[in-house]
């Protein structure tokens, strides 16, 4: 095509990052987005009713350890320092999460000291009592298998906090951007060698009209499914506006137990502690977020990862490969799960 070096198909997180940096390094880039608006699954809404940015995908909080992606996307925003937490609901009772004093002291109704917590959960039976409430039921929800398939092995992955730190994430840059996730994109693309077209869907077809491809569009749907449909959890997301100030006192909640069907509501207006007029407003919007599994024609979350979808995967890549100008990249072209601080440093790192 005239006038374009490259062709990035895809504006999430990752294409955005890629666009922006061809066209920093003199590149005329062209952007296609299938969506009618960019920003990928951290694309959020503002509520008109209460001015609440609801995130239309999830809940999504920017944490990093990685200069390079901190120092890239505070160019175009602002963050808040927002730290994030994360409650869970076990029966009638809320505790904090991660696994450390505050979970551990909370559910046996003992008073460890940091020195004490190692030996304590040492013994099988309350590793096994800590499996049972807060990881059995939630994880079989959100991945679609019967309580008793999941494996107590994972509890050995977990890591044990010997602290009262309560905060979810190691990272110590955390935040959301002040004016919000979608300003973030739309000043990424907002560059004189960058021409963004939204509701366009690049095909296989396309691809004979440019140089340079940067995709990051699902892997199998490029290749039109021709091995099969890599598997996928989906998630259904029920949104409700209450007529109260503030209905959790948090961000998030995870509900934990295998009898409730939701595994978490979210809170937007918690993001943004900094915007007193929205706290301030008598009304709230949460979020329940409900697990499922994927078909056809449903958003792709989380990619289901077995010993079938990885020689699936592998089958898409040998194919992709005949492809000299195509660079497949993001969550849905790698069919892995990335956070966003980790798409944006992959997208750096290709593009030289
Ligand atoms: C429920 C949930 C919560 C999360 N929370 C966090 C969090 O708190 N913190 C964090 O760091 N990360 C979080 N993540 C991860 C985060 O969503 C990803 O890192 C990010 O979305 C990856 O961006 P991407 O650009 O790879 O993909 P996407 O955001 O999916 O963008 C891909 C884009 O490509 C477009 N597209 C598809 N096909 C085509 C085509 N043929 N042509 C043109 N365009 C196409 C799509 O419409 C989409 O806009 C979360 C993920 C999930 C599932």
């Amino acid at each position: 095509m005239e006038n374009v070096d490259v062709l990035v198909a895809g504006a999430g997180i990752w294409g955005c990052t890629v666009a922006r940096r061809l066209a920093e390094q003199g590149k005329r880039v062209l952007v296609w987005e299938r969506r009618p608006v960019v920003g990928g699954n951290v694309r959020c809404e503002t509520d008109p009713e209460t001015g609440i940015e609801v995130h239309r995908y999830g809940s999504h909080i920017f944490h990093t350890h990685d200069d390079a992606a901190w120092n890239f996307v505070r160019r175009f925003v602002e963050f808040n320092g927002y730290q994030h937490k994360v409650l869970a609901r076990h029966g009638d009772k809320t505790y904090f999460l991660p696994l450390g004093l505050a979970l551990v002291n909370g559910f046996f109704n003992v008073n460890l000291t940091p020195a004490e917590l190692p030996a304590f959960m040492a013994d099988e039976t309350r590793k096994k009592a800590i499996f049972d409430a807060f990881f059995r039921g939630y994880t079989s929800k959100q991945w679609g298998k019967p309580p008793e398939e999941i494996d107590s092995s994972i509890i050995k992955r977990v890591p044990v906090r010997a602290s009262w730190d309560v905060n979810y994430f190691n990272d110590v840059r955390q935040g959301i951007p002040l004016t919000g996730y979608n300003s973030l994109f739309e000043r990424m693309l907002d560059h004189p060698n960058i021409r963004v077209e939204t509701s366009r869907a690049l095909t296989l077809a396309d691809l004979a009209d440019f140089g340079k491809v940067y995709y990051s569009g699902p892997l199998d749907a490029l290749f039109d499914y021709k091995f099969g449909h890599l598997p996928w959890r989906t998630l259904r997301f029920e949104t409700e506006t209450k007529d109260v100030a503030d209905w959790q006192g948090t961000s998030v909640v995870n509900y934990v137990d295998a009898e409730v069907p939701y595994t978490r509501i979210h809170e937007f207006k918690h993001y943004h502690p900094e915007q007193k007029d929205v706290m301030a407003c008598g009304k709230t919007v949460i979020m329940r977020e409900y697990p499922a599994t994927w078909k056809p024609g449903d958003e792709p979350y989380y990619p289901v990862d077995t010993a079938e979808s990885r020689a699936l995967v592998e089958k898409y890549r040998e194919e992709a490969a005949k492809y000299p100008a195509l660079v497949i990249g993001g969550r849905l072209g790698e069919y892995k799960y990335y956070d966003m601080d980790q798409s944006v440093s992959r997208a750096l790192a290709c593009c030289g």
